[in-house]
């Protein structure tokens, strides 16, 4: 194999050329990136790097004498079409470049705010994002003691601005459609606790709203909701999800649904063609389902296994899933997926801050949402699935 492409320079996109080197790979090896900076570690946007508590640098995941001493390109590029006859990439700057084989690691993007909000909300100033490090640049300066900040969407991101603006002295409104915060991936307790731990800090949370339209002429000043209760503010955030980019895998005939559709080994519909991190969805034996995961854990984990493919090593993916957030002195951190289960069992004090909640299905534990309570979180990533007993996890 002569040269390998990668596509993204995310997360999974340099975890694939890392790995193909210390695999042996002395290939011709490319990864290209359309925003302008070395592959960064994502979670840190929302967190301490938006406090300015970190500097761009702390983002990179190697610096770039790394990639020279590696022989790993890294173009800042942006692929606009895939020739898969010809196996050739045509690159924005109008430069193309040929591959042997190729990786799409293109992440997601921000979902959109629905059409008749999204169109207004793009003729109005201070209506943001918070996906990359240029979101980033543009929302700090508007992070200013006394502003009031409304946050679309109570999930991770959404609630950790929420906690870094409030350490900011800013007015903070979250409004979540659903009947309770981060409904898609915890029980309803720690729903409940994190509800409590905003509104202890001073945010307003208000769950069950719809939005209707945003006010104002040049910049933002309101929010309505369908209910007709408008919430004056000088910014927004949309923190309402994100999208796989599947487009190009898509008009290069590749098979997507809702992500680029990948085996075991990270092999798309095209013999030539892996797909790997937020923009893949793979089959997982271990929850006889097809998921899309959105986690460093899942970006490294199948860009590790897509490397080995790509070498000729057999090893499937099949992951066990752990996450985190941090959100004030809270370290939120998730082991398995709690998406069936018949009964919780919570273990510790909510008021200290320091719990668990180990999920049941047949008596088995499925999934560990802990709080300060790192013990209950490597345990669990190492017996979920056994059957339950007191003494599997740790006490409180
Ligand atoms: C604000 C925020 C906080 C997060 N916090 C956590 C957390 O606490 N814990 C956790 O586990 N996960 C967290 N995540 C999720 C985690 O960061 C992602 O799962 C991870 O970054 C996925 O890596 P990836 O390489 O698949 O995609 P990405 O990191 O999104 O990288 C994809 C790259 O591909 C580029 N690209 C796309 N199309 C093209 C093209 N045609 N040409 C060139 N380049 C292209 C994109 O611009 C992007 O740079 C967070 C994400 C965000 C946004």
């Amino acid at each position: 194999m002569k040269s390998i492409c990668i596509v993204g320079a995310g997360q999974a996109g340099a975890q694939v050329a890392i790995s193909l080197r210390q695999k042996g790979y002395e290939g011709a090896l490319t990864i290209i990136g359309d925003e302008g900076h070395l592959p960064y570690q994502r979670p840190p946007l929302s967190k301490r790097y938006l406090k300015g508590e970190m500097p761009q640098d702390g983002l990179y995941l190697r610096p770039a004498a790394f990639y020279e001493q590696q022989k790993i390109d890294v173009l800042n590029d942006r692929v606009t079409q895939v020739d898969m006859a010809g196996h050739q990439l045509t690159l924005a700057s109008g430069e193309t470049k040929g591959f042997d084989r190729l990786v799409f690691a293109t992440g997601t993007r921000a979902r959109q705010l629905p059409a008749e909000l999204d169109a207004r909300g793009k003729q109005l100033a201070g209506i943001f994002n918070v996906r990359s490090i240029s979101d980033i640049d543009r929302l700090r300066p508007h992070m200013q003691a006394g502003k009031k900040l409304v946050i679309v969407g109570g999930g991770y991101v959404g609630l950790e601005v929420a906690a870094v603006a409030k350490q900011l002295g800013l007015d903070v409104v979250v409004l979540e459609a659903q009947e309770r915060l981060l409904k898609r991936v915890v029980a309803p307790q720690i729903s409940e606790f994190f509800a409590g731990l905003h509104a202890a800090n001073g945010v307003k949370v208000l769950c069950g709203q719809v939005l209707k339209q945003f006010h104002g002429t040049e910049s933002v000043s309101g929010v309505e909701t369908q209910e007709g209760e408008v919430f004056p503010c000088d910014l927004v955030l949309s923190a309402v999800g994100a999208l796989p980019n599947d487009s190009l895998a898509l008009a290069s005939n590749i098979e997507c649904d809702d992500g680029i559709l990948v085996d075991g080994q990270g092999r798309t519909s095209h013999e030539d063609i892996y797909a790997c991190g937020d923009c893949s969805r793979f089959f997982s034996p271990r929850y006889n389902c097809s998921m899309r995961l959105e986690s460093v854990q899942n970006a490294i984990d199948q860009a590790k296994i897509v490397a080995g493919s790509l070498m000729g090593e057999g090893a499937e993916y099949d992951p066990l899933p752990w996450f985190w957030s941090d959100q004030y002195d809270c370290k939120l951190q998730i082991a398995g997926l709690a998406r069936a289960y018949e009964r919780v069992v919570e273990v510790g004090s909510r008021d200290n801050h320091s719990f668990y909640i180990a999920y049941l299905q047949d008596d088995k534990l499925v999934c560990v949402d802990s709080v300060n309570h790192p013990k209950s979180h490597m345990m669990a990533r190492r017996v979920i699935g056994q059957p339950w007993r007191e003494d599997l996890l740790p006490p409180a």
